[in-house]
């Protein structure tokens, strides 16, 4: 018979730890440790994109984000984010196997889904909302699993809508968990950003306000001049609108304003600064144009705006504008007003030689002896 060796020091401690081990798995410690890991890993993911979402702006950049984190976690059928703007009405982003979809909720529907999350501040499964019918039905179209409600310093201000997984299981705790924080992080950085676009917009028209122009002239001012970069500025004004006004009616004006802005919109390109500058003197900032490309764009806006037809009540209406530019010269050291005075200048030529016309401001000498004595000083 072989005697029995007595173990090693070293054996026995490997023993106790399996020992350890083996009662670990048995009691489920160890599977409740790696739930406390996922869930660790997703609250410093979470974290992270806190700090990104924060540097985000616009509403669309944080929807683009949301759509990017979300893949990156599972897949609904729906997701249908509807936010409530500061200058009224509803905006919507709808997602159908993430991708956009134009569906949209009614205003009604949208007020009953809202109206039962006043005290409950936290997501909820849209099988347990008491809601109408008739709800009840159009809601049934986004596939909805959980309601998340957007909050804000002045309560509620949306909503998001999450269908069931694409994959057809349940939504996990960690996963309600994930979904819970990010729409709070996420509904901060919407309503922040809708807050900023009140305050850099026009309530009419929805274009930039003056002030935002003057800051983007500034930055771009100081663009030209480190990058030796070109850049221009349009000044525009709606000719006779008094006369319109008082034949039409400030309503009829008010339509005109607005299909302008439609026409200034489409006409530049998305790195342009499109504003209203004034009550009927808009602004656009033209970044990288030389005097040619800038003529042109000139050009382009005046018959944009001359083609325009405005329908109101029974009438097609129309105006036409009087325009002024002037290249920012990186060799000039003009300020803000320097440029906006010498659109002006080139404005009122347009004026006086006819209007709904264009004039590119050229130095005339006083301008050179202006700038001869800058490059002197
Ligand atoms: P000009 O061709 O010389 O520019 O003539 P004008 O009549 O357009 O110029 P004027 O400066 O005499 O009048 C500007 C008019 O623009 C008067 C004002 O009632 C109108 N206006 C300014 N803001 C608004 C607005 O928000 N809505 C409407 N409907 N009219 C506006
Ligand atoms: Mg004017
Ligand atoms: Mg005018």
């Amino acid at each position: 018979m072989k005697a029995v060796e007595a173990e090693s020091p070293v054996q026995q401690v490997s023993k106790s730890f399996l020992d350890q081990f083996n009662a670990m798995q048995r009691s489920g410690a160890l599977d409740d440790l790696a739930l406390l890991r996922n869930e660790n890993r997703v609250l410093d993911n979470l974290l992270n994109d806190a700090a990104k979402l924060y540097a985000i702006g616009s509403v669309e950049e944080v929807m683009d984000f949301v759509i990017d984190r979300v893949l990156q976690e599972f897949i609904p059928t729906y997701l249908l984010v509807i936010m409530e703007s500061p200058r009224g009405g509803l905006r919507q982003y709808c997602y159908a196997n993430m991708k956009p979809s134009e569906e949209q909720l009614t205003q009604g529907t949208y007020e009953s889904l809202k109206s039962r999350f006043i005290s409950a501040k936290y997501p909820t499964d849209f099988i347990k909302i008491d809601l109408p019918a008739r709800a009840i039905v159009e809601l049934s179209r986004f596939d909805p699993d959980i309601v998340i409600p957007m909050c804000g310093i002045e309560g509620t201000f949306g909503l998001g809508i999450l269908g069931r997984k694409v994959v057809g299981e349940a939504y996990t705790p960690v996963e309600r968990m994930y979904i819970d924080k990010f729409m709070r992080f996420i509904s901060i950085a919407i309503q922040n950003n809708l807050n900023r676009e009140s305050a850099i917009t026009d309530a009419k028209t929805g274009l930039y306000n003056h002030a935002y122009f003057k800051q983007r002239l500034e930055q771009e001012i100081a663009h030209v001049k480190r990058h030796d970069a070109k850049a221009g500025l349009i000044m525009l004004d709606i000719d006779h609108f008094k006369n319109f006004n008082d034949t039409w009616g400030h309503l009829a004006g008010d339509e005109v304003l607005n299909h302008l802005a439609l026409a200034l919109k489409r006409t530049v390109r998305v790195e342009d600064v499109a504003s209203r500058f004034g009550g009927e003197e808009f602004c656009v900032l033209a970044i990288e144009c030389d005097a040619v490309k800038l003529w042109d764009m000139s050009e382009r806006i005046r018959r944009a705006i001359e083609e325009t037809a405005v329908p109101y009540k029974a009438e097609t209406l129309s105006v036409t504008a009087s325009l002024g530019c002037c290249l920012i010269d990186p060799n000039l050291s003009a300020g803000v007003q320097d440029y906006v005075d010498m659109a002006d200048r080139a404005l009122y030529q347009s004026k006086g030689k006819g209007r709904n016309r264009s004039t590119l401001y050229k130095p005339g000498l006083l301008d050179r002896a202006r700038a001869i004595r800058e490059l002197l000083d």
